[in-house]
């Protein structure tokens, strides 16, 4: 059985090798990219800053006039963003500016309003400054930040709200991006029903169809339902046969090692290769990884939070390749334990659990749960506590290993 770092290799390995040619790109508004990831580069249209900006309130002057703490200057006037100082400023002169202005031509520094004041007003205006300026101080010279038509950000790079935020201010509002990877979503299991439905006694409302189409589409790609496929070795195979014509596939439940657990054996048949039929995690251990046809097929574990963490540790990586980015490495933050531990050896443990910032220190604490079929439970925890094989027992105050929980985190 692998670990899960080896598991995790051995998606990113094989799903990189799956990715050929012929992917479509298309544009989009600005306001409706974040999360897709750039097919072209975006380069600076004009220099960044476009002009010598002006980083504080106060006043324009020449540095060489202030080469000493008590000066004082005569105030020519003001500047505020957007507009133009028409003169040079000349010797014994200053100019009131504002936050991102334009310093006067002959201006090459400004002093802080803070450190000024006014000691005479009206026509004869007078500035006095508390200490010396340096040349070039609170000025941010136009070009420092980027040249024009220098690369800002590479294809492949994924639109967050930083990139989103640059890309508008460039002037590019429409980039051009990768098409989304779609993405089957087929549950599987005889007892499990629409959500929609009223359930009889022994039956299970279908969560993870739902739980998995949220994780894919907040990792940029796009979920298509498929609906649940009975525990049936015909019906299973031809639905999954289906969904193998979308861009991956994920399946949740049947794939542990009770007698209608089919998956695996379908995938078989329908001549996929498989890299791995269990991981060395709790829970998660009977995940299944495989390529049918050159796209990538996960059988994950239908228990929800088994279903959960396996999405989050192997099958992000592969969505990310898929939509023309790097994988995205695993989120681990390291936290002090907050309760003593003792875990079963053999695996290692992602235990739902709640991390806090009140002492001023991290502090993270398992949640009580009823193993990975528990979402209430899971519901409560911002995190999985990462116990790892090599360490199953540790004290109150070690420091361990942390994953976030998406979005709660
Ligand atoms: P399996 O992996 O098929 O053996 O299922 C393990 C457990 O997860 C069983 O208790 C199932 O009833 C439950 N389960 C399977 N699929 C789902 C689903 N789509 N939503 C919620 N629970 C499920
Ligand atoms: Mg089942």
């Amino acid at each position: 059985m692998l670990s899960f770092p080896d598991a995790r290799r051995k998606v990113i390995e094989v799903v990189t090798t799956l990715v050929r040619d012929g992917r479509i790109s298309q544009s989009v508004a600005l306001d409706a990219a974040l999360g897709r990831v750039l097919a072209a580069p975006i380069a600076a249209d004009r220099d960044y800053p476009p002009f010598n900006r002006a980083t504080r309130d106060g006043y324009a002057v020449r540095s060489s006039d202030l080469r000493e703490a008590g000066a004082v200057l005569r105030l020519a006037g003001e500047i505020r963003a957007g507009q133009e100082f028409s003169r040079t400023i000349q010797a014994g002169e200053c100019v009131q500016i504002m936050t991102g202005a334009a310093p006067p031509d002959g201006a090459d520094a400004v002093e802080m309003i803070e450190y000024s004041r006014v000691v005479a007003s009206g026509s004869a205006a007078l500035v006095h400054f508390d200490r010396a300026a340096k040349t070039g101080q609170n000025i941010v010279p136009r070009g420092s930040e980027a040249r024009a038509g220098q690369t800002l950000l590479n294809a492949g790079a994924r639109l967050g709200y930083v990139e989103l935020s640059l890309a508008a201010q460039v002037g590019c509002v429409e980039p051009e991006v990768w098409a989304r990877p779609r993405v089957g979503i087929l549950s599987t299991g005889d007892e499990v029903i629409n959500a929609a439905e009223t359930p009889g006694p022994l039956q299970i409302r279908n969560g993870n169809s739902f739980s998995l189409a949220a994780q894919v589409d907040s990792a940029g790609a796009e979920a298509v339902l498929l609906g649940n496929a009975p525990d049936e070795g015909g019906e299973l195979k031809r639905r999954i046969a289906e969904g193998l014509k979308l861009d991956a596939l994920v399946l949740s439940g049947g794939v542990s090692a009770g007698k209608y657990d089919l998956v695996e054996g379908v995938l078989a048949e329908l001549g996929a290769e498989i890299y791995f039929d269990g991981v060395a995690i709790r829970p998660g251990r009977p995940a299944v990884f495989g390529e049918c046809g050159g796209k990538p097929v996960f059988g994950l574990p239908g228990n929800p939070v088994s279903t959960m963490v396996t999405f989050e540790l192997f099958v992000l990586p592969a969505l990310d390749i898929l939509s023309g980015t790097e994988p995205r490495p695993l989120p681990l933050l390291r936290a002090k334990l907050g309760a003593q531990l003792r875990e079963k050896p053999g695996l290692a443990h992602f235990l739902p659990a709640r991390i806090e910032w009140t002492s001023g220190e991290p502090v993270v604490t398992p949640v009580r749960w009823q193993g990975s079929g528990d979402v209430v439970a899971l519901a409560s925890a911002n995190c999985f506590l990462v116990v790892h094989e090599s360490k199953l027992d540790s004290e109150v105050g070690e420091w361990v290993d942390v994953m976030p929980r998406r979005g709660a985190l």
